[in-house]
């Protein structure tokens, strides 16, 4: 929480962090902010979202998205939660972001999807995030809400977020001049069969 605080991707104690540990999920408790966050304050919760020790905190206000995603995404080992200022914004037209510029694709898919709103903390909402990210995607904005992002790793799910924030600040930008000119299908495509090689040392001309 302090990286997303030092680079201005929260605020005070609106986001939440959790991890899979097994049959477990360890998550940031209610009201954590990056200052008062210590590893003994990190919440234990079942697969069904119950209480697994005694701590004197309880889980962050969402919990049940984390544990939703956990259910529902086997490969997933963690999930962050923000409220990224131009995330923020964009979710507010309720829309996904759309492939204006190639590294939409790194997301899973050839856009960015947007959960439909729901009230904060409820079971609807942590369905409505679930279904937005479906089998494939890495993140999706939350109407009116904020963001979500998940990855195999705490450190992949953190990336994602800085990216989708700096993209989510591009495109607000690009917009400024006018809608901008989207990528095609054909173009997407190429995009995903070169992310495929991404990391490799030799890409396809
Ligand atoms: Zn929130």
């Amino acid at each position: 929480m302090a990286r997303f605080e030092a680079e201005g991707l929260n605020h005070g104690s609106s986001g939440n962090i959790s991890v899979r540990a097994g049959s477990r999920t360890l998550i940031t408790p209610a009201g954590a902010r990056a200052a008062n966050l210590t590893p003994e304050r990190i919440v234990a919760l079942d697969i069904e979202g119950a209480l697994c020790d005694g701590g004197a905190d309880v889980p962050s206000t969402e919990w049940r998205i984390h544990t939703e995603i956990y259910r529902a995404r086997p490969e997933v080992m963690a999930v962050v939660h923000s409220h990224a200022d131009n995330c923020v914004a964009l979710s507010c037209h309720h829309r996904p972001l759309p492939p204006f510029h190639y590294m939409i694709a790194g997301f899973g898919g050839d856009e960015v999807p947007c959960a439909r709103y729901q009230p904060l903390g409820s079971d609807a909402l942590a369905f409505a995030v679930t279904e937005a990210l479906g089998a494939r995607y890495k993140a999706c904005l939350m109407a009116s809400h904020g963001m979500v992002a998940v990855g195999t790793s705490l450190s992949q799910a953190s990336d994602l977020t800085v990216k989708l924030e700096m993209l989510a600040r591009q495109y607000l930008l690009a917009r400024q001049a006018g809608e901008p000119v989207l990528l095609s299908e054909d173009e997407l495509r190429e995009v995903h069969r070169r992310y495929g090689y991404y990391g490799h040392s030799r890409m396809p001309r």
